[in-house]
């Protein structure tokens, strides 16, 4: 079957790994639908000119695109993904402006790749009551979460997610070189190549708390068991533990190639793009140890409001981007992204948005007060 299928964020690290794939898939495989973007116009413009799609949108200068109709801002991006052309949407966005495209998607009945670990953070509940009720499939594109559901061949079964981290670059310095880290180093990641936002979260662990979180909702498995294991080599992408004690885990060499081409080729599993063989003979190791919660306190403390729900995962997500944001403009240490986001945490009263438009309020409400406080004396 041919797949329709539009790129959220298709000029992003994601976006144009999965363009590769569906190139290599060939055009008996995929149409590309849609394609929109933040405001890389260059990037953009060479994609529809290979991929002649439908429909474009962009949020920043948008009259550099060479496109007849161009859509733009937040309805933009909900047009393209609602579209009922699509059989398949590709949530490649970074940050909160996923979840609404997402949820426009689903009310739809249109199936979902996600990348976008935020949706799921901002709004897990919510999204994945709707995804039952509209019967869509929410396929994930994080790696340790698409090993979890190649894994997974009845849920009910399994007693334990085990979700493999790297441990990132600072995995073996000390705090002292932490704290004395520029942005140069907090960015080289020994095994994947991401965007910024997730390369920082990435070095601080936040990332894996994001995705414990993440797997709480995509699975519907209790906190108490999801176990969070670094494992520096990323071979293992994760694993599950069935109720009889048989661990099976899903291995292969890093690439979000594949992950992102299991996700919009399922059920079937193609390979327009087939990773490079891992070889147990030649591997010599594989190493696994626990998370220092206390080097990586961003952690610990993604952990705790998971665990929380309500507001927690909300507030935390939103100081946390504010946070590195402001890390990656050079305005703050390597430190002050954990203290900025405990500080935040601990100020903001606990409560239960139940809609969508409450999370959102809570957001910008967490944004204002993480920029007051970057702005402010005290942390910096
Ligand atoms: P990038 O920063 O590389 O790409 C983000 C994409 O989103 C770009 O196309 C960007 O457009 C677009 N974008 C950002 N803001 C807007 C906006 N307001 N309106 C429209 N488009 C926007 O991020 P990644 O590809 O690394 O990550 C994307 C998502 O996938 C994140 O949620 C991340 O956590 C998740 N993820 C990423 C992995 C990876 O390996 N990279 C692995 C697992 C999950 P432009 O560049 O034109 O401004
Ligand atoms: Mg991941």
């Amino acid at each position: 079957m041919r797949k329709r299928i539009s790129i959220i964020g298709s000029t992003g690290s994601i976006g144009t790994q999965a363009l590769e794939v569906i190139e290599a898939l060939g055009a008996d495989k995929f149409e590309i639908y849609g394609l929109a973007a933040g405001s890389n116009t260059g990037l953009l413009n060479e994609q529809i000119k290979k991929f002649s799609p439908k429909k474009v949108c962009i949020t920043k200068n948008s009259d550099d695109v060479n496109f007849n109709k161009v859509l733009t801002g937040e309805e933009g991006l909900i047009d393209i993904a609602s579209d009922k052309e699509n059989d398949i949407v590709l949530m490649a966005i970074s940050g909160r402006y996923g979840l609404k495209p997402t949820l426009a998607a689903i009310h739809n009945g249109i199936d979902i790749a996600l990348a976008n670990k935020e949706t799921l953070v901002m709004a897990g509940d919510i999204v994945m009551r709707e995804a039952k009720k509209y019967n869509v499939n929410i396929l994930p594109v994080d790696s340790e979460h698409s090993a979890i559901h190649q894994c997974i061949k009845k849920l009910s079964d399994v007693s334990k997610l085990i979700i493999t981290a790297s441990g990132g670059p600072f995995l073996n310095k000390s705090s002292f070189e932490m704290e004395h880290s520029d942005i140069k180093q907090v960015l080289h990641h020994p095994r994947w190549k991401m965007g910024k936002k997730i390369t920082v979260d990435s070095a601080t662990l936040m990332n894996k708390g994001l995705e414990v979180i993440e797997a709480h909702h995509l699975f519907g498995v209790d906190y108490d068991n999801i176990e969070v294991v670094i494992h520096p080599q990323s071979v293992v992408h994760s694993a599950i533990e069935y109720k009889d004690g048989s661990i099976i885990a899903q291995l292969g060499l890093p690439s979000m190639h594949i992950p992102i081409q299991y996700a919009i080729t399922y059920p079937e599993r193609l390979y327009g793009i087939k990773s490079n063989s891992f070889s147990f003979s030649e591997i010599a190791r594989l190493d696994f140890s626990k998370p220092d919660f206390d080097k990586f306190p961003c952690l610990k403390l993604a952990l705790e409001a998971g665990r929380k729900g309500g507001s927690s995962p909300i507030v935390m997500n939103a100081a946390n981007e504010e946070a590195v944001y402001a890390f990656l403009d050079g305005k703050i240490s390597y430190n002050n992204i954990y203290d900025i986001v405990y500080k935040i945490y601990n100020e903001i009263s606990d409560c239960t948005p139940d809609n969508i438009d409450e999370i959102f309020e809570l957001d910008k409400e967490v944004r204002l007060k993480t920029k007051e406080l970057l702005s402010g004396a005290g942390i910096v």
